[in-house]
């Protein structure tokens, strides 16, 4: 790799194996890289220069806008560090947002004007990453994934070209854009359509005994709820002493409206398992959650399971993910809602996969010696499997590798095709290799 010419060309920018800052540089919020080369580009001029290098040495870009998808990891190649690209910039109430900007940021500046885009539901997760694949947060009923509220991008092609796409220049490119992950190109803004948002009503139900009834009854609410209501049930044990164990419901409406939040939730209130509520109109920002970034030396555990999108909460579902709980004293269980604005989007209009599924489901146990050995590992692997079975495609975003198996699951044949003519026509040499990688065609 002839790295003395990105040196000139970016001077200051570039960090190699032993440079000073090399270490701290490598470290992203979910683990340790192992690039070759780290460029911290500080304007969209330097990701140019950035991308026509690594193109003409034929050498793969690792994006990290914030850091938080597990792939980072996969060694070799040049890291472009866009965490300084972090602006948001309001026009109206399309929103302008930097290709290295965290949520967290995005929600304080709306929140100033009342305004608001349903994001995920950490504030230290990357618009990048998580818009490109998609986006299911806290209002994803309310106004759809992250990507359905993206109208437009700046895209830096991999021939090195600055593109303003949008819907009436480039359509199959912003159709890509809205779930086909980050195959294209560096997108170093982000443009939203936000939406009027002076409050947020936040509830959290702490839940005890078996989770199956009080899933089906939730599964029936949701079914009529209004469309500004989303929830999220979770149960996680206890492993960590500062983190809260157990069974909880979060829901939350997306306006101030609390008489008709409540109204909303009063059948779940109600409903057996439900031991304690509480209920309170916020602010967007307040209810962000903070994910400590891993400890980098501490390697992250690995996780037995999967995510998948369901058509519908069966009872049998409901079975199969709360067994996979109880039968793995180390695992997580993660149900949120969809529906509502979320299946507005007819399948053909975006990338994303899974339009008519009503709910997305992840369960895993976590692979930590005495925890999980080899003779319980492919248990564990084949119950998820059986729950995998009943869904109808996987979310990218909350994958833990970029293995091509992946990426087959994610997208319907026809889907991949679509992608893979978009690919070739921005990115023919598949420079940007790494993430869900969809090869030109
Ligand atoms: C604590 C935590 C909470 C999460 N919560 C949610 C949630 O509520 N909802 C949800 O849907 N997902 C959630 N996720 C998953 C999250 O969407 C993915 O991990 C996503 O990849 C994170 O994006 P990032 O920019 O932070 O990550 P990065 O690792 O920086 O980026 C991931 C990939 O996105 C691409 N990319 C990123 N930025 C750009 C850019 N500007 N231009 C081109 N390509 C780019 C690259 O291909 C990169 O490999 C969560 C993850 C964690 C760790």
């Amino acid at each position: 790799m002839q790295i003395d010419e990105l040196v000139s060309a970016l001077p200051d920018r570039v960090l190699a194996r032993g440079d000073q800052g090399w270490e701290a540089a490598r470290h992203f919020h979910s683990g340790t890289g192992d690039p070759d080369a780290i460029v911290r580009v500080d304007s969209v001029a330097d990701v140019v220069a950035a991308v026509r290098w690594a193109a003409d040495q034929h050498v793969p870009i690792l994006v990290r806008g914030g850091g938080h998808s597990a792939w980072g990891t996969v060694p070799g190649g040049l890291t472009l560090d866009l965490s300084a690209l972090d602006g948001v910039d309001l026009d109206g109430s399309t929103v302008r947002v930097g290709g290295g900007a965290t949520w967290g940021h995005v929600a304080e500046v709306l929140s100033g004007h009342s305004l608001g885009l349903s994001s995920g539901d950490t504030a230290s997760v990357g618009v990048g990453g998580l818009t490109l694949g998609g986006g299911i947060g806290w209002m994803v009923r309310a106004w759809g994934l992250a990507a359905d509220q993206l109208v437009g991008a700046q895209l830096v092609a991999a021939s090195g070209e600055v593109v303003e796409v949008t819907d009436a220049a480039h359509p199959e490119l912003m159709w890509a854009l809205r779930g086909g992950g980050g195959n294209f190109g560096v997108i170093t803004r982000f443009d939203f359509r936000a939406h009027p948002l002076p409050a947020v009503v936040f509830a959290t139900l702490t839940l005890a005994g078996d989770s199956r009834p009080l899933l089906r009854t939730v599964r029936e609410v949701m079914r009529d709820a209004p469309r500004e209501l989303t929830v999220t049930f979770m149960d996680v044990p206890a492993m960590d002493p500062n983190a809260p164990a157990g069974a909880t419901l979060t829901a939350v409406w997306a306006g101030d409206d609390e008489d008709a939040a409540r109204a909303a939730l009063a059948p779940l209130l109600r409903a057996e398992g439900v031991a304690d509520a509480a209920i309170e109109t916020t602010s967007y920002p307040d209810i962000l959650l903070d994910m400590p970034a891993a400890d980098p030396e501490v390697p992250m555990p690995g996780f037995v399971g999967g995510n998948t999108l369901l058509h519908e909460l069966s009872d049998e579902a409901i079975d199969r993910l709360v067994s996979f709980r109880e039968s793995n004293a180390a695992s997580v269980l993660l149900l949120r809602s969809l529906g509502g604005a979320y299946g507005d989007v007819a399948p053909a209009d975006s990338a994303f996969p899974g339009r008519d599924a009503t709910w997305f489901a992840m369960a895993g146990a976590f692979d930590i010696p005495g925890l999980v050995d080899d003779e319980s590992r492919p248990r564990i692997q084949a119950a998820w499997d059986a729950i995998e079975a009943l869904g109808s495609g996987v979310y990218g975003n909350f994958t833990t590798s970029t293995d091509p198996v992946f990426a087959s699951k994610m997208y319907p044949a026809g889907t991949v095709a679509r992608l893979a003519s978009v690919k070739r026509a921005w990115d023919p040499s598949n420079v940007f290799s790494r993430n869900h990688n969809v090869l030109p065609a």
